[in-house]
């Protein structure tokens, strides 16, 4: 995993953009002249349409869009006292259509929920400083909330963001579906999954804006947990009984080609996972030159206990680590610099580390630790070093790894080497995220990686874009990951059929709990057609609504590029750039009525809500 200035750079550019309100252009007036035929414009949840009629150019009537989802929204209507209408009143001569007139929805009735539910509720009120879509939205209004969580009426304007604006009174009945006192611990800020979060637990709050300063991103400190509501799809499913039996959904891994050290996981094979209980050894070593100040707890406690509780979390409780953390420092007696080879390494261009003799370095430090711990049980271990280790010591890279060491009680097949989590410069990167540790668990494990698609290695291939903590690094895990890690259960994968049509429900992928979240249509032994359900939760509490959906990737173990494997498709009538918005694909997930052909099979989101998707699957 590299740190991405670039995203900064995405993030600025597309904020910058256009932020003049657009409401002070001309509004389009049916039979008004226009200056362009076929341009469109969207004015009061209308679409005018620039039309050529006689030898003038004139704006169509108007065509409403529909909503497409129960918003408490307020058509703004005049006031009685005005005479004068702000609307683009339809000239006398265009026949108004019945559906223009301004159907006030009834407020809903102010019910008080908790703040599991309320998350989605608030969300569906739209606060200012929200993303809108432009493209569908542009210039609505909606009754919605301000920045300081007054009802306000907020529109969307063509910066892409909902924006409160000076409007007629908000009508006395009006009150948001939810308890405002709630807010404190669910209000909704986030453009990007970097941003600030408010909310930031006290113990990362300062590493937070060091984060923010170097690495431009803060990343998800918290896990938020949202609760799958009551609510259940109308749709009629198709019964478990016509799903496929599990092993015909999981891909075997020896199908993989491994070209160039490509050591992927995309398939299921036996080895060990991380799932179930199981011990991690923390193995914290000082040296004659380098001495920790204070215990490993007190040094790291907080980065262990954000491995085992984020794991826990994301896993849906699969995954409990019991973390053997070692009093005190166990005394190496030997300088850390004696182990320099006096020669140097690097990753990519940016980081560089004193190349250490690893099987020196290795013997040293378990010939150290193996009289006072007991491995017996343990399949991985994570090695610390005093925070007095400068940055440049503890290198990170294919060049600094013990696997298979041995100990007294046996082989111990994975070490993590955690580099020191000192907070002075970005050169700190690999030791100092509580992020990242979760990704290089699986670095060290082997268990998985995804990084085809990253910026530099897949040229104008994405892959799963930023979807995934193992490519991207700014999201949670993929469910296929976590399947594969065994953090997801096998009793949560629905292995559809592969020649039927059939109507599925997929759970929100970051909502705590045993449900079922990954959708499997297998192709043959070596392809499948995966998808989730993506909502704003758990790790990716900061998702907008423009992530939220229905999100699908190909999986093909025949894909022999490094790293290769998945990709992320996004619907035809996703016309931005891959590059643009807050990360890559960002925007892919299906939302309600959209689907998406490949391979053969048509996939189409056929109702959507707070519990999920659920989707048709039709073969083509
Ligand atoms: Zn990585």
């Amino acid at each position: 995993m590299r740190a991405r200035s670039v995203l900064g750079t995405l993030i600025i550019a597309s904020l910058v953009g256009s932020v003049a309100p657009s409401f002070s252009a001309p509004a389009p007036k049916a039979g008004a002249a226009c200056k362009k035929v076929g341009v469109t414009q969207t004015y009061k949840s209308k679409v005018f349409t620039c039309k050529k009629s006689g030898k003038k150019l004139v704006w169509s009537k108007g065509k409403a869009i529909k909503q497409a989802a129960p918003i408490p929204v307020a058509t703004p209507s005049p006031t009685p006292t005005t005479s004068d209408s702000p609307s683009p009143s339809p000239s006398p001569s265009a026949s108004p259509t019945p559906t223009s007139s301004p159907t006030p929805t009834p407020s809903p009735s102010p019910t008080i929920v908790g703040a599991a539910q309320a998350l989605q509720q608030f969300k569906d009120a739209i606060i200012q400083g929200t993303r809108c879509d432009v493209k569908k939205d542009l210039d609505r209004f909606a009754l919605g909330l301000d920045r300081y969580k007054n009802p306000s009426y907020v529109r969307c304007l063509n910066n892409g963001f909902w924006e409160a604006v000076p409007a007629p009174a908000i009508p006395t009945e009006y009150q948001p579906r939810v308890n405002l006192s709630d807010f404190n611990s669910i209000t909704y800020p986030w453009k990007t999954p970097c941003d600030r979060d408010p909310w930031v637990p006290t113990q990362w709050r300062e590493y937070e804006q060091f984060a923010l300063k170097y690495f431009g991103c803060s990343r998800p400190f918290r896990f938020v947990d949202v609760s799958l509501p009551s609510t259940k799809p109308s749709t009629a499913l198709t019964p478990t009984s016509q799903l496929q039996p599990i092993s015909v959904c999981k891909l075997p891994n020896k199908n993989v080609k491994n070209v160039r050290g490509n050591y992927h996981n995309i398939g299921h094979d036996g080895r060990w996972k991380f799932t179930g209980d199981f011990a991690i050894q923390v193995v914290p070593v000082q040296f004659t030159d380098f001495k920790a100040a204070n215990s490993p707890k007190e040094e790291y406690g907080k980065y262990l206990d954000y491995m085992k509780e984020m794991f826990f979390k994301i896993s849906d409780g699969n995954s409990r680590i019991e973390m053997r953390v070692p009093d005190a420092y166990i005394q190496v007696n030997a300088a850390l610099e004696s182990f320099d080879t006096g020669q140097t390494f690097a990753k990519n261009n940016k980081f560089s580390w004193k190349k250490l003799d690893t099987p020196r370095y290795q013997n040293a430090i378990f010939t150290a630790a193996d009289p006072s711990i007991n491995f017996t049980g343990i399949d991985l271990t994570i090695i610390l070093v005093p925070l007095s280790v400068p940055d440049n010591y503890i290198g990170h890279g294919g060049g600094f790894r013990m696997d298979f060491v041995r100990t007294n009680e046996g082989v111990i097949q994975s070490n993590y080497i955690m580099p020191p989590a000192n907070a002075n410069s970005d050169n700190d990167w690999y030791g100092v995220e509580p992020f990242l540790h979760l990704h290089e668990m699986f670095h060290a494990t082997g268990l998985l990686s995804d990084h085809l698609g990253d910026w530099e290695i897949g040229g104008d291939f994405y892959g799963t874009g930023f979807w995934g903590h193992m490519s991207g690094m700014l999201t949670d895990f993929i469910a296929w990951d976590k399947w594969l890690a065994g953090m997801m259960l096998d009793s949560q994968i629905i292995c559809g059929s592969s020649t039927a049509t059939g109507t599925y429900w997929i759970k929100p992928a970051t909502y705590f709990g045993k449900h079922e979240k990954l959708l499997v249509i297998p192709l043959s032994e070596t392809k499948a057609i995966a998808i989730e359900s993506q909502r704003a939760g758990g790790m990716n509490f900061k998702l907008t609504k423009e992530s939220e959906g229905a999100l699908l990737y190909t999986v093909d173990v025949m894909d022999t590029r490094y790293d290769g494997g998945f990709e992320v498709i996004k619907p035809k009538n996703r016309t931005s750039s891959t590059l643009e918005g807050p990360f890559i694909f960002w925007d892919a997930p299906m939302k309600l009525n959209e689907s998406i052909e490949i391979w053969g099979y048509r996939i189409t989101v056929v109702e959507a809500g707070a519990f999920g998707d659920v989707v048709k699957v039709e073969k083509i």
